[in-house]
């Protein structure tokens, strides 16, 4: 038992007013233990304050533990630090996200890491300032960029970046041209669009570009069918398969469409009526992570009673993400439709959403 002269000590000690406090600060400067359960803390733990009679002082762990007490289970002040514990394993996870083939879901990193999956998130996020989903897009997205930095194509940049990516898509297209090279001509007056095939972590993209910029980004399940549809969209215009390198433009939207926030650094060549140009304007000002109703889009418009013709200009957009009609919503906040599909405009979404 203290004496009574170490009692008075402990209570004027500034370290007992670290213990009182649970300082964070005091952590690894020393340790206390308390007599009465034979435990030893960090002076943050959250354990109930001991009676200070019963409170001894320690500079090591290793000197508390010769002295007879054991570790506290709750602040394990054998182990490092929370904060470096958590560092680590983010650190930890971080690495796994980069060198993984796919990108581990959310659950599989928390199995590994035995937290529960919404725990992991928050201390991942609390620590990077991004999801681990988001983390594994920007990740994916850089490394893309600097692969095609190198001057890897881009099916090669697909593969090395660890995209879900298969290149039959482009053996097809090349194939689905050289049988049935589409060419549109009126009047001598034809434009000819670039176009190529890539895959993104929303299905299949199609990708195309006149000489003023991006003109399509269209998406889908079936390569053949968005052909299909860049044809539907501009019947007059000379398709051609796009050369090496276009598969720049190509990796840059698609790693665009992955990660909307990191903006898309390419001109548009938007072609549209006058009303659906005003239209796709007003829905380019909606900002990242925010949604609009089609009336809220008729009213920035300045034609408030043409909600029908705004949600057909959606409907009509030729710049999948790029022209963010995904951000349009019904008033009650439900999705509503989307030209590619619902559960496309969700992943979007909830992308956005996402730091
Ligand atoms: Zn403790």
């Amino acid at each position: 038992m203290p004496q009574q002269s170490d009692v008075l000590q402990a209570s004027h000690d500034f370290r007992w007013a670290a213990v009182v406090a649970r300082d964070a600060k005091a952590d690894g400067q020393f340790f206390y233990a308390v007599s009465s359960t034979k435990i030893y803390c960090r002076p943050s733990c959250g354990a109930r304050a001991p009676k200070p009679e019963n409170v001894s002082f320690f500079l090591t762990s290793t000197e508390a533990e010769q002295a007879g007490y054991r570790p506290c289970l709750r602040c394990l002040p054998n182990q490092p630090p929370l904060a470096e514990r958590q560092a680590t394993l983010v650190a930890d996870l971080c690495r796994q996200i980069e060198t993984a083939e796919t990108a581990p879901t959310l659950e599989a990193l928390a199995q590994g890491a035995q937290m529960s999956a919404f725990h992991l998130r928050r201390l991942f996020k609390s620590i990077t300032g991004l999801t681990p989903k988001a983390y594994a897009t920007a990740h994916r997205a850089g490394k893309m960029r600097d692969e095609l930095g190198r001057g890897s194509s881009v099916t090669e940049a697909i593969y090395a970046a660890g995209y879900n990516a298969n290149s039959r898509f482009y053996s097809e297209a090349e194939q689905v041209l050289g049988m049935t090279p589409k060419r549109y001509r009126a009047g001598g007056a034809g434009t000819v669009i670039r176009f190529a095939l890539g895959q993104s972590a929303l299905g299949a993209i199609l990708v195309a570009a006149t000489e003023r910029g991006v003109c399509a980004i269209l998406l889908g399940d079936d390569p053949e069918l968005l052909i299909g549809d860049l044809q539907y969209r501009f019947p007059k215009a000379e398709l051609l398969s796009g050369d090496a390198e276009f598969e720049q433009f190509v990796a840059a939207v698609v790693g665009f469409v992955e990660a909307p926030k990191l903006g898309l650094e390419l001109p548009l060549d938007v072609q549209g009526t006058a009303f659906q140009q005003r239209v796709w304007q007003a829905l380019r000002d909606v900002p990242v992570g925010t949604t609009v109703s089609y009336s809220d889009l008729a009213q920035r418009i300045g034609s408030p009673k043409s909600v029908r013709a705004v949600a057909g200009a959606c409907a009509a957009n030729p710049l999948a993400v790029a022209i963010p009609c995904h951000r349009v919503v019904r008033i009650d906040g439900g999705l509503s439709g989307y030209r590619w599909g619902v559960e496309r405009k969700r992943a979007l979404l909830d992308l956005e959403s996402e730091a």
